[in-house]
This record gives structure tokens, sequence and C-alpha cells, in this order.
């Protein structure tokens, strides 16, 4: 999909593509495909992909230590995305993740178009999701420190425990 939008990837860079499930094991209908292409201390650029109808949970960037917390631009380059911001309840494209309404609590709809951006504030929760057709945008930052994010729905552990079948 990354390649389908016209971003340049070597073969060394998709294997090291990051697919997360948030430790909810249910890939397809909440998680996210990261690409880094850069995390210093100080800036980061990463290619974000959902597949079609896959939905990135509600979640902010808090403060760690003298950062402030991660500033946040995201592009959309591809595909058909919707964004969750403070505000107004005006859903009306998007759907929640059947029996999690409670842990979605943004219901401002921000239809995007390739080439549309935003920005977040630190602590500005959001939540966002594919249509149809998947959606490929770039995430540029300040530094990533993904496993400190904080998120609405308690269930969620960030960082991957990957367990042998018992
Ligand atoms: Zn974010």
């Amino acid at each position: 999909m990354m390649r389908q939008a016209g971003i340049y990837i070597t073969e060394e860079e998709i294997s090291k593509i990051e697919v997360v499930d948030f430790g909810l094991s249910s890939l397809e209908t909440e998680g996210i495909q990261v690409l880094n292409l850069v995390n210093t201390d100080r800036l980061a650029a990463k290619v974000l992909v959902l597949f079609p109808n896959q939905t990135e949970p509600e979640h902010w960037h808090p403060r760690v230590g003298d950062d402030p917390g991660k500033q946040e631009t995201i592009r959309h380059i591809r595909g058909d995305l919707r964004f969750y911001v403070d505000g107004p309840d005006t859903m009306e494209e998007g759907f929640f993740v059947p029996g999690k309404k409670d842990v979605y609590s943004l219901r401002n709809e921000l239809i995007l178009k390739p080439g549309d951006q935003l920005t977040f504030e630190p602590y500005e929760k959001h939540w966002f999701q594919a249509g149809p057709l998947g959606a490929v945008l770039y995430s540029f930052s300040t530094t990533v420190r993904d496993g400190l994010d904080g998120f609405t729905d308690p269930a969620i552990e960030r960082i991957t425990i990957v367990q042998d079948d018992k």
C-alpha cells in the first residue's frame, strides 16, 4: 500500500515495518502498520498504513519529564481517512469498533482528502479510521515515545507481547 501510494521504500525497510495490534489481538479491527523513517531525540517521521476499515485507537501523547510531549502533523496521502477530535458530534461516515463505543469518546469527524494535513498538540486526544480503501499517511513529529502514549481503552498495551499458544 505504501508503494501504491508512490512512496519509495527499500526491501530492507519493508522488513522493518512495525505491525501494531495494541495488545488487543484483533489487528484487522484495531491496529496500525508503521514504517519509521527517522526517530532522533528531537524529530521523527513515519509512514502509517491502515488496512480497509482498520481503526487506530483513541490516544494522546503525554508530557515526559522536561519534554512537553509529542507535537504531530499528519498528512493524508492515499485512500480514505477519517480523524476524530474534540468537538461536537458530527460522526456520519465512521463506525465504532463493535462493543467498544465507551473507549472512543471523540465524535467530531474530519474527512481527510489526500493532501490534507492536521497538527496535534500534546494531550490533544485523537483517533482515526480508514474507509473501505484503507489509508496511507505521513506522520511528522517531535520525538516519539510510543510506549508512553495514553489510551482511552484500558485494555491497550502499546508494546506488543508475543506469547506462545499454550
Ligand atoms: Zn497520535
